[in-house]
């Protein structure tokens, strides 16, 4: 659905990590690449990089100042990545449901959360919003509702880099944002990560707490909890290399989606996920919902032909909320993310795909569909 796509300058940087010895988690390319995304993300960004965007969110919510029994707003249709490190520091997550306009957390639901936590004597510490297969979240109104009630915004815009909102930039909007660099993102370093804040005294906090946490002593002292999260040398020169095709793929990601688009043109009761105006997505992946009712199928009848034929997609993110290892936690919203997950389906997306590669693709879907 998404594989890595090397631009051809990555194995330079990382020969140069072994001919300088730089096989470490820092170095050269490691300052480099964090250096990058600060010129690409722009808006005074300063990056941490990391070992995982799993990592990021880990060390945003610390660095928040999330303990055990505090209380996290989080999207709830999204990866279960968000939502894993606010149990990992003892807290509860609390799963707002989406809007269908951009499928990320919607803002109305996510301030009746809010009101009624307060009401139950229960202040949120944070407010984590996804931007889901690259397309951004409503960030100006989620943005206006955590001022409002003074939460802070943690971005997950791990699916997003390149994304942008009147030409903001995803993982610009938050207090804190966590990106990734996993193997199957729109670029990867074979797995990595970092967190990105327009404060520079966090992201610092971040690299020292992401590399255990060691007081400035000749010996090994520690006055806090301390964390082996840093991102290794040889990976870093791998995102270095990737930086400089990351605007490529974001154009042949949406160009990817745009082949798509025309082919569901004529196909009723299929639809593709519009920009709202001002969004820009990466279109890290081509997402479809199929009503059964007007397409004459389901989402899994079409999942299981392109299966038959060795292609790869798959349903949407199934809510947090109905995840069995989530389900005891509260949740606020009104059935769009369950809707979404019930039709919605993923689709062969990567920047790699070849023209025959679609076309094997297209034909099978016009073969399920006419
Ligand atoms: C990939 C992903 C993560 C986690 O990133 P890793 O680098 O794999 O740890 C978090 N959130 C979302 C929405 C993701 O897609």
């Amino acid at each position: 659905m998404s594989s890595p796509h090397m631009g051809g300058t990555e194995e330079g940087f990382v020969k140069e990590a072994f001919d300088t010895n730089w096989i470490a988690p820092l170095g050269p390319n490691v300052n480099g690449f964090e250096q990058d995304l600060e010129t690409y993300l722009g808006k005074n960004s300063h990056v941490a990089a990391l070992s995982s965007g799993t990592a990021a969110i880990h060390l945003g919510l610390v660095l928040l100042g999330v303990t055990s029994g505090d209380e996290v707003l989080c999207q709830s249709m999204t990866f279960s990545a968000t939502a894993n490190p606010i149990c990992y520091l003892g807290a509860t997550p609390v799963f707002v449901d989406s809007e269908r306009d951009t499928w990320n957390m919607c803002p109305e639901h996510l301030e009746i959360a809010i009101k009624a936590r307060l009401a139950a004597g229960k202040r949120p510490k944070a407010i984590i919003p996804v931007h889901l297969y690259g397309m951004p979240a409503r960030m100006a109104e989620i943005n206006a509702v955590a001022s409002k009630y003074e939460i802070p915004v943690l971005e997950d815009a791990a699916e997003a880099l390149g994304s942008s909102v009147d030409g903001q930039m995803c993982g610009t909007f938050g207090a804190i944002a966590a990106l990734s660099f996993n193997g199957n993102k729109i670029i990867t370093t074979s797995g990595g990560g970092a967190l990105v804040s327009p404060d520079e005294a966090v992201a610092q906090n971040a690299r020292f707490l992401a590399t255990q946490a060691r007081d400035d002593a000749p010996h090994y002292q520690h006055s806090q909890i301390g964390y082996n999260y840093r991102m290794s040398n040889v990976c870093a020169g791998v995102g270095r290399g990737q930086m400089q095709v990351l605007n490529e793929r974001v154009a042949q990601r949406r160009s990817v989606f745009s082949k798509y688009a025309d082919l569901f043109s004529d196909k009723k009761g299929i639809t593709i996920l519009e920009e709202p105006t001002g969004f820009y997505s990466n279109r890290w992946l081509t997402t479809i919902l199929i009503d059964p009712s007007k397409a004459g199928l389901s989402r899994e009848d079409l999942r299981l032909a392109l299966e038959a034929e060795n292609i790869e997609s798959r349903p949407l993110w199934k809510p947090m909320h109905k995840q069995p290892i989530f389900e005891q936690y509260p949740y606020y919203g009104s059935g769009t993310a369950e809707g979404l997950f019930a039709d919605g389906l993923c689709l062969p997306s990567g920047s790699n795909l070849t023209d025959e590669d679609l076309q094997r693709v297209f034909s099978v879907i016009n073969r399920v569909i006419d």
